[in-house]
Formats: C-alpha cells, sequence, structure tokens
C-alpha cells in the first residue's frame, strides 16, 4: 500500500519564541490536581470515578487520586502514591482496585507516563455505539492512526490479569474507547495527557452531532492530517496546559494546597 508522505508540520515548520508561563512553579502532586480540576471542569469526569496516574521518569511508583474525592475537589495534598501492585505507599486516603487498569498498562508502555480514565458524556454516546468517532475537525488529527476500540464490555477490570489483556489490546495506541464504558489516554508527560483527554470529548461530540444530521460529511486527506497531529503535539500541548493551568489556579488557589 503507497503511504502519502506526511505534510510537514509541528515545531520544524514554527517554534515560538516566547510561550505564556504558568507564572508559578509547581510541585508534582499539585500539578497533577490542577489536571483534575481542570478537566472536572471541563465535563471529563463522572463525579468521583476515574483516575490518572503519572508514573515520573525514572521511576516506577505512581502519583494519582484517591477512593471516594470527586475531581473537583482533589487538593495537592490529596494525592497519593501507589507501587506497581497498587499498594498504598504514600498519602493519607485508600485507592481502589480498579486502579489496575493504569498499573499494567504503566507496565506495558514505557511511554505512557501519565494515564487518564474517566467517563465523559459524548465519548460515553460513542461507547454506548460500540464504535471510534469519525476525525471530522482538524483538531481531530491528534488522534490519526492513534485510536483503539474495546467493541464489547465484559464488566469491571478490577484485577491484575484482566488489566494485562487490556493493555495487550491497547498496544501502542494512546487514545482507547471502552465500549460501554469510557476512553483511556495516555501520554508521554501530563501536559499531552491531559491536551488528548481534553479534545477527545469535544472530537465526540462533534462526531455525534454530525452523525445527527444524517449529511455525508467533508473528509479531509492523511497527509494534511498527519501535519496537523505534529502541530499539535509538538506546539499546542504546552500551551494548552499552561492556560489550562493558569485559569484553574485562578478559579481556586486552594487546589495548590
Ligand atoms: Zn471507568
Amino acid at each position: 500500500m503507497n503511504t502519502p508522505d506526511a505534510r510537514r508540520g509541528g515545531l520544524e515548520v514554527w517554534a515560538p519564541s516566547v510561550v505564556p508561563p504558568i507564572g508559578v512553579e509547581l510541585s508534582n502532586e499539585q500539578a497533577l490536581a490542577v489536571a483534575f480540576r481542570h478537566l472536572a471542569s471541563y465535563g471529563f469526569a463522572e463525579n468521583m470515578a476515574g483516575h490518572i496516574t503519572w508514573q515520573l521518569d525514572g521511576q516506577t511508583d505512581m502519583l494519582v487520586n484517591p477512593w471516594g474525592l470527586w475531581w473537583q475537589e482533589l487538593t495537592a495534598s490529596d494525592i497519593c502514591t501507589v507501587d506497581t501492585e497498587a499498594r498504598v505507599i504514600r498519602g493519607k486516603w485508600d485507592v481502589t482496585p480498579a486502579i489496575h487498569i493504569h498499573t499494567e498498562l504503566h507496565r506495558a508502555r514505557s511511554d505512557a507516563r501519565v494515564v487518564i480514565h474517566n467517563h465523559p458524556y459524548y465519548v460515553c454516546v460513542l461507547a454506548a455505539l460500540g464504535r471510534l468517532p469519525d476525525l471530522l475537525h482538524q483538531t481531530g488529527s491528534l488522534f490519526l492512526d492513534d485510536l483503539c476500540l474495546v467493541s464489547s464490555y465484559d464488566g469491571e477490570i478490577d484485577n491484575p490479569a484482566r488489566a494485562a489483556d487490556l493493555a495487550a489490546h491497547i498496544g501502542q495506541a494512546n487514545l482507547t474507547i471502552l465500549a460501554n464504558h469510557g476512553v483511556i489516554a495516555t501520554g508521554r508527560n501530563l501536559p499531552e495527557a491531559v491536551y488528548r483527554a481534553a479534545s477527545i470529548e469535544r472530537v465526540c461530540r462533534l462526531a455525534y452531532d454530525i452523525m445527527l444530521t444524517g449529511q455525508p460529511p467533508s473528509r479531509m486527506n492523511w497527509s494534511d492530517m498527519a501535519g496537523m497531529q505534529k502541530s499539535l503535539i509538538e506546539r499546542a500541548a504546552d500551551v494548552y496546559w499552561a492556560g489550562a493551568a493558569r485559569m484553574t489556579i485562578k478559579a481556586d488557589p486552594e487546589v495548590l494546597s
């Protein structure tokens, strides 16, 4: 099969000389608390469901949210640390066995330093139809050749063996939709994973609304999308994150406590 050459994109085309900073130095726990609050404000979290895990570079332990707190109320001091067997080794709260989805994916994917899972509404509409979103807007290029579907639901993933099977199915994809359940987004760092998580909900909402029109959509070609994908990952993710952090901290500085 002939694969068309990808259009150029990303930092090789243009790199900004200056970018607006977050404005405050964040600890890892503070940054993670900000990520929870931001995604919750974006409609990504179904009340207290879901996790973000962050395996810091060079470490096997993971920062994670505890059981029972909603994403929008988390503060930096609520963040717990679990080991590769999902045992809490630091923190004042408990962590659910559902965390094995994360620990096994981290084990299988050394590049996936951050794993985000929850049940955002429009992702769940498509997940209930057992399908991936059509990529019909340039932001959808973020997910070009990077989507995975788990097409049937078979109950809670609450032990390491089932989670390892899921990780094997996911392979190298950075975005997986789980039928009748939700989504898993991964990234090499926190900005990349948060950007994918926020973007997939909007991509699914757009795909759903386009389906409702019953009209055939205009399509983008692979080459243009490949160039845009590079730009979104290399140029947009960090800038998105900095803005999300600024606005989240401004809305409630308590998130850092
Ligand atoms: Zn879930």
